[in-house]
């Protein structure tokens, strides 16, 4: 499991192509949606003053690397 906790809070709204990689269907780094596609924690975004949590993946290049 990768350690996701030291990635910056993403400011909201975001683009498609980062909501795609949000939601888990896209590689939170390269953006790639080949499987497989393996959980890598959460990534948070903010808005207004409030945090959502995201549960991420990543393709095995970028598994425990950041977005
Ligand atoms: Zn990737």
């Amino acid at each position: 499991m990768a350690n996701t906790t030291g990635w910056p809070p993403l400011a909201l709204p975001v683009d498609g192509a980062t909501l795609v990689r949000l939601q888990g269907r896209a590689c939170i780094s390269c953006g790639s949606t080949e499987p497989p596609l393996i959980p890598v924690g959460h990534a948070e975004t903010s808005s207004g003053g409030a945090v959502l949590r995201w549960a991420v993946v990543a393709c095995p290049d970028h598994v425990g690397v950041g977005p």
